[in-house]
């Protein structure tokens, strides 16, 4: 263990698995974890009676309110978990003078739509796009449409209301059921931005990727590339497994990283962890998109670094601090991750065959993230997984198929829940 007297602090909006994931790794670095949150009335978490309270959606106001609470005790560092604090933080790294992502460049990365103008105008291969306002008629929208498309709002994550439609009657059911998504309590009290407006891309097909990166002071390092090896072909785009080593070819490997240094200096990105996510086919690969904060959930278990065998989350913490071991490689072995996939909403009542699946060859760790008894929600309007699955071995191949084997041994019982009624709208939702 490196004790180094520092502190960091870490943004996040949920408190929960993954910020204690982050927390930990630092704490066995002997750094201390202050957290910044605005999800206060969500305070869940043992770690969080410390936190402070923020609203990323007022991002300049937030950085204030943490420069005036930490002027005695300046962090030496920070990590934000998850995009919403991004902006908080890039405003915030610059009153404290600590190096991080321009605010522009982050607010770039918090609307899809400006991510895809900067990319079309960088010349980096985009679909065709366009965004309408919620209230615009829809018949002279739906005549600028070219099918198959994908429709989404601007700023939610974890592919939360993105839908494929490929005719004129799924496109008007996709709008009206992202629309309900965007109207719902859950999401309006976020306040992004853009909820009143959509996104409307070209679908594109071909094989799809996730990078993990991590710049420093404008230097592109890769951690690693993720295939996702099940088709994500829609209406839903729901992930589940992710791999890596990649099995694509080397070549097609060079022209993903390429596209990522290309999409990350038209963003104007410069320092910490980035997620990227790539389609690839004939025609090259297309940035999905770039954001500037590592992989979600507990995805970062699936990395593991140098002889140590430190995970992703300690080298991030390390590099953000400026501590030695950020450049360590990724470990040889194939390793993996599933994303336990939600299969309906409803009540998760109750998990079996979890001892069996456990004890799946390659299989090294479940984690059942959802809680029984608690809500759980399908996609496109959900965007919390029911666990995380990891495997690790020697080919991915078999990292695959241990994934899939303890999945299918694993039994999650969810109850459907009936549908309520708002009661100021009238509207029914089985989400709420
Ligand atoms: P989020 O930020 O919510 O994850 P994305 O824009 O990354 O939203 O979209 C989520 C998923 O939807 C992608 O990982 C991909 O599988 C699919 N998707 C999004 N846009 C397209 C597109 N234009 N063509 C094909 N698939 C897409
Ligand atoms: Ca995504």
């Amino acid at each position: 263990m490196t004790v180094s007297s520092k502190r960091i602090l870490i943004l996040a909006s949920k408190l929960g698995y993954q910020t204690r994931s982050f927390a930990e790794a630092a704490r066995r670095l002997g750094v201390e974890v202050v957290f910044g949150t605005d999800r206060c009335h969500q305070l869940d978490d043992p770690w969080a009676d410390r936190a402070i309270p923020l609203h990323f959606e007022q991002p300049e106001q937030a950085a204030r309110d943490l420069v005036a609470r930490l002027a005695a005790n300046r962090p030496d560092a920070f990590l934000a978990l998850g995009d919403r604090p991004t902006v908080t933080a890039a405003f915030a790294a610059r009153s404290f003078g600590l190096t991080y992502n321009s605010p522009e460049s982050v607010l770039t990365c918090r609307s899809k739509l400006r991510q895809r103008e900067v990319f079309r105008d960088a010349g980096l291969s985009v679909p065709d796009f366009f965004s309408f306002a919620l209230d615009e008629p829809l018949g002279a929208v739906i005549s600028r449409v070219k099918f198959p498309c994908v429709v989404k709002p601007l700023s939610l994550a974890a592919s939360q209301g993105v839908i494929r439609a490929d005719n004129v009657a799924e496109f008007a059911a996709a709008v009206a059921r992202i629309r309900a998504l965007l109207e719902s309590p859950e999401v309006q009290v976020t306040r992004e931005p853009g909820l009143d407006r959509l996104l409307v891309e070209g679908y594109i097909p071909g094989r799809e990727v996730a990078v993990e990166g991590l710049l420093d002071r404008g230097r592109l390092r890769v951690l690693s590339i993720f295939d996702k090896p099940d088709p994500l072909e829609g209406p839903y785009f729901e992930e589940s497994i992710y791999v890596t080593p990649s099995r694509l070819s080397e070549k097609q490997q060079v022209s993903i990283v390429d596209c990522l240094d290309r999409s990350v200096r038209a963003l104007g990105l410069e320092h910490g962890p980035l997620h990227a996510e790539f389609r690839i086919n004939e025609a090259g690969p297309w940035v999905l998109e770039v954001q500037p904060r590592p992989i979600g959930g507990l995805c970062a278990r699936a990395l593991r670094f140098g002889p140590e065998k430190i995970y992703l989350e300690e080298l991030l913490v390390r590099h953000a601090l400026g501590l030695p071991g950020s450049d360590l490689s990724r470990e040889p072995e194939a390793s993996g991750v599933m994303m336990i996939p939600v299969p309906k909403s409803g009540v998760l009542e109750g998990v079996e065959g979890l001892e069996a699946a456990r004890a799946t060859q390659h299989v090294t760790d479940i984690q059942i993230t959802a809680r029984l008894h608690d809500p759980i929600v399908a996609w496109p309007e959900g965007s919390s997984y029911l666990g995380f699955i990891f495997a690790r071995t020697e080919q991915p191949e078999e990292v695959e198929t241990a994934l899939r084997a303890a999945h299918a041994r694993l039994h999650l019982q969810i109850t459907p829940r009936l549908p309520v009624s708002h009661p100021v709208t009238g509207k029914v939702s089985a989400a709420s």
